[in-house]
């Protein structure tokens, strides 16, 4: 027999995981609702290319954690480990002459080779949600402000706290570069090998790096926050200004940078220290070159992404679905008749539980077992009468009920 685990990293959702998922998601897209943004979904994998021009050969996600693979065909294909360089692609391809703005949520597996622990797996879930052509600080604020409307709506919003950066325009990250490149050459022996080669490519990158040595030489290089021009500046104050209208609380992190490279001006993190070592729970920012480097037009964007194993782990116990009505014949007779009691009851939209072999006695033990609220039992001399006999699981007490009035009686059990 085959090894009978799961691959390393992955998961199964039993039913009662698969539970505090369920409530995860489907909060996060009922809230979405409100905002008018609307679900899509792009395909679990992609061509390599896709995330390859999008999140930047110096990523984590792009040298360490995608799941490569040729197709029969010879073609690179990924295993996507984020969503936006899909919804981006979705874009390009069928969205761009679509009205603008676009509201988009998406949710689904990812996946991404990791060191897997707690709250990090090598396949787990987000959702998140995109707003594209909106190039004012009031879409950054609109998207953060419907983050942390979620987090509230799931009960978690005491558990987080928001960060909040700016990485500029261009041009400020341009002027930026080269004090910081300066700065991080007199260092270069106590930086990670990683990050020697993020100086030539990516220095901004290293303030996301997890390595120790890393984050002792970023605790004192120069910040970009120190550096912004007017513009830049001007567009942080508005988000700041309209987080502080809509009665969002966050600080300010001048370290926090994204992982990807398509990033600009607003940056945030919802983060939590009840999950260890694993802190982000909601991240996203301001992407407004990502479509034209796909090859798209010039449409700025922003976004996030929520991690649903690291919220599932934080929400509440999720309330247990209604109990259910058991139905069960008495004596073997009434056994055709149990079934269409049951398809019309269920058609009425009450719960029923068949039990679906053994004795009286037997099935009314696994009715019990299966915590129903009432069974049914139909057969004998109720039958004759064109009854069946309503036991209430909870008091005992049992009532002989007409058949056609039998869904009236139990609407009391819904
Ligand atoms: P981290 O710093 O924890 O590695 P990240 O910056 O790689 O996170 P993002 O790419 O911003 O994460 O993804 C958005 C969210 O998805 C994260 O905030 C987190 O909640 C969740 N997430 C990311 N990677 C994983 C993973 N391997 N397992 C479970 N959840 C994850
Ligand atoms: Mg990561």
């Amino acid at each position: 027999m085959a090894d009978l685990q799961p691959p390393r990293g992955t998961y199964d959702l039993l039913p009662a995981d698969q539970r505090r998922h369920a409530r995860v998601t489907e909060g996060a897209y009922q809230i979405a609702g409100l905002y008018g943004y609307e679900e899509m979904s792009t395909p679990i994998f992609e061509a390599t290319d896709v995330f390859l021009r999008t999140l930047g050969e110096t990523s984590d996600i792009v040298t360490k954690e995608m799941y490569v693979f040729a197709d029969k065909k010879g073609r690179s294909l990924t295993l996507r480990p984020e969503g936006t360089a899909g919804v981006a692609r979705a874009f390009i391809s069928h969205l761009r002459s679509e009205p603008l703005p676009l509201k988009l949520f998406y949710q689904g597996p990812m996946f991404r080779y990791e060191r897997a622990q707690k709250g990090r797996q090598r396949q787990f879930h987000q959702f998140g949600v995109e707003l594209l052509g909106v190039s004012e600080p009031v879409g950054d604020v609109e998207v953060i402000s419907m983050g942390a409307h979620i987090l509230d709506a799931l009960g978690v919003a005491d558990k987080v706290t928001l960060q909040l950066n700016t990485l500029g325009d261009s041009d400020t990250r341009q002027a930026y570069h080269s004090k910081l490149v300066n700065y991080l050459e007199g260092h270069k022996d106590k930086l990670s090998e990683d990050s020697r080669t993020r100086l030539d490519r990516n220095p901004l990158r290293i303030f996301d790096s997890k390595d120790e040595g890393d984050r002792d030489v970023v605790a004192e290089a120069p910040l970009l926050a120190d550096h912004l021009n007017d513009a830049s500046k001007a567009f942080f104050d508005d988000v700041k200004a309209g987080l502080e209208a809509t009665g969002i609380a966050f600080a300010l992190n001048p370290r926090l940078v994204r992982g990807l490279d398509y990033y600009c001006h607003t940056a945030f993190e919802f983060v939590t220290d009840t999950l260890g070592a694993q802190g982000a729970v909601l991240a996203g920012g301001r992407y407004d070159g990502l479509i034209k480097t796909m090859g798209g037009p010039e449409i700025p964007g922003i976004g996030w992404a929520a991690g649903v194993e690291r919220l599932a782990l934080m929400i509440a116990e999720p309330p247990q679905s209604p109990r259910p009505i058991a139905i069960m014949p008495d004596g073997d007779d009434a056994k055709t008749q149990v079934l269409s009691e049951a398809q019309r009851l269920r058609r009425s939209g009450l719960k029923v539980d068949l039990g679906f072999s053994g004795n009286l006695k037997k099935r009314m033990m696994r009715a019990d077992k299966a915590n129903a609220v009432a069974a049914v039992i139909i057969g004998g001399d109720a039958l004759a009468k064109g009854k069946a006999v309503v036991r209430d699981m909870e008091t005992g007490e049992q009532t002989e009920v007409p058949l056609s009035s039998l869904e009236d009686h139990l609407a009391r059990y819904r």
